[in-house]
């Protein structure tokens, strides 16, 4: 399986991924809110119910479901 994405990646803290989505930056993020996690993320590779899966933004690494970041998208 894929290396799962560390919250202290460079490329994580640039987008603000936390891989608990309540441990979010709600002051930078103010559209953050605990709902939105990469598993009903409309980026993410996986489904809703999955602990982890694929993120095109993170090639290579796996992304938690209940994780987060600023890209988060909502589901058509
Ligand atoms: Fe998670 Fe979506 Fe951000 Fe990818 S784009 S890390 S699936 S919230």
């Amino acid at each position: 399986a894929q290396a799962k994405l560390d919250d202290k990646d460079p490329q994580a803290q640039a987008l603000g991924y936390v891989s608990d989505t309540a441990k979010a930056d709600g002051k930078k993020y103010p559209k953050h809110a605990n709902t939105q996690t990469c598993n009903n993320c409309a980026l993410f590779q996986g489904k809703a119910t999955d602990a982890a899966g694929g993120c095109p933004l993170f090639a290579g690494k796996q992304v938690a479901g209940k994780g987060w970041c600023s890209a988060w998208a909502k589901k058509a």
